[in-house]
């Protein structure tokens, strides 16, 4: 068993799976589920797909690692194809979403300090925002409840929250010391709350008035879910650097940092590092993932995939009071509930569909990009079901 052997890091389910394919899961006693979430929006393409699966062992028989010291054509390859389809011009590679927003931390305070001198290494971020647990990404992630920061003080010093969406608030806030400012475009753990695109140009005009640093963390939302490659493309604002992770690797891990020029050229030798960042494997498989969402239409699926999904979603909110909203964008939707939360994630696994829970009393729906209407249906029919049963309770 060994489940004694962990530390007490993680609320679990008690279900341990063998095998998935697509949008479907498997216990080790060999029940199907429909997974709509995906190891959290990570697997883009489902569970164990095809070319996800060819690029692992050809690439593994070749060379799985080398070392940052040497070049490896997929890294090349991969920072290529990720500055062609965005408006960036470099890459830093790691292995996850908080390695991807420290090094953005990291790079902002860097240009901050050549721009503006030591002073200015302010940085600002949203009132519900997560961006990872290590000190520094928790020093920017913000809760109502402090949740995450309050047992772990002090943290980064010289961080600001911002509440998210609130254009005056951010003004106030702003001021010449201010070196970045972070923002989700579509808040994940918060509660699937897209930001507004006023906010967002509000944030773009301070931030070129005062020479700071505008990142985007795309970690959760960007990688095709809101119907384009990056998250930003689908709001009219470009930032200055780029988190990445989850999706990026389709289930392998692997980080990015993306940035213009002006801002990536900050960095000089030893300023950042990472031993496993964009290891010859990794990069193949990201490779293989952009190339099915670039050449799979991925703009026509996910639009064609959400409006089925939120049609379908809203069909049930007319049915049943315990939707009070339905929120998210693209294929990274919720519904915000007036129940139990947990008694209904409970009652759907029990059904055999598997959803994640949001700040704000809120439910993931994280379906594969590819997801199958048919999935949806049934998915839909399991949560009408849940949301009946508890009513009748
Ligand atoms: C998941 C997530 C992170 C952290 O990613 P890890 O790979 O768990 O470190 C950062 N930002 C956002 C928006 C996320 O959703």
């Amino acid at each position: 068993m060994g489940k004694t052997k962990f530390m007490s890091t993680y609320c679990r389910f008690d279900l341990t799976f063998e095998t998935g394919k697509g949008a479907k899961l498997y216990d080790s006693n060999g029940k199907e589920y429909i997974d709509f979430v995906q190891g959290v929006a990570v697997n883009c393409l489902g569970h164990s797909h095809p070319a996800l699966v060819e690029a692992i062992k050809t690439q593994s028989e070749k060379l799985i690692h080398i070392s940052n010291l040497y070049w490896s054509q997929n890294q090349m390859d991969l920072a290529k194809r990720l500055c062609e389809l965005s408006d960036h011009d470099q890459v830093f590679f790691s292995n996850s979403g908080a390695e991807a927003v420290e090094t953005a931390l990291k790079l902002a305070k860097k240009y901050g300090r050549i721009s503006g001198g030591e002073s200015k290494h302010k940085i600002l971020y949203m009132s519900d925002s997560f961006h990872g647990r290590t000190i520094g990404a928790l020093s920017v992630t913000g809760s109502s409840d402090n949740k995450y920061q309050k047992d772990f003080m002090p943290l980064m010093p010289g961080t600001l929250s911002v509440n998210f969406n609130d254009i005056e608030d951010l003004r106030a806030k702003f001021d010449k010391d201010v070196c970045a400012v972070i923002v989700e475009p579509v808040q994940g753990e918060g509660g699937l709350v897209p930001a507004n695109a006023e906010f967002l140009s509000a944030i773009r005009s301070l931030c070129d008035e005062n020479d700071a640093v505008l990142i985007f963390d795309e970690v959760q939302c960007g990688m095709g879910r809101m119907g384009t490659i990056f998250a930003y493309q689908s709001f009219g604002v470009i930032p200055d650097v780029i988190c990445m992770a989850k999706g990026l690797g389709g289930g392998f891990p692997i980080g990015a940092t993306l940035a213009v020029k002006k801002v990536g050229d900050a960095f000089s030798y030893g300023d950042h590092g990472c031993t496993f960042g964009g290891n010859p494997l990794a990069c193949a498989v990201a490779l293989a993932v952009l190339k099915e969402l670039s050449e799979g239409k991925v703009a026509e699926i996910v639009n064609e995939k959400s409006a089925y999904l939120y049609g379908k979603l809203q069909e049930l909110a007319k049915k049943h009071s315990a939707i009070v909203e339905l929120r998210g964008k693209g294929l990274l939707a919720g519904m915000q509930l007036s129940c139990d939360t947990s008694q209904f994630v409970n009652g759907a696994i029990d059904n055999g569909l598997l959803l994640a829970k949001a700040g704000g009393n809120v439910i993931r729906l994280m379906p594969p990009l590819n997801v199958e209407n048919k999935d949806i249906d049934d998915a839909i029919e399991i949560i009408g079901k849940v949301l009946s049963e508890m009513e009748n309770e």
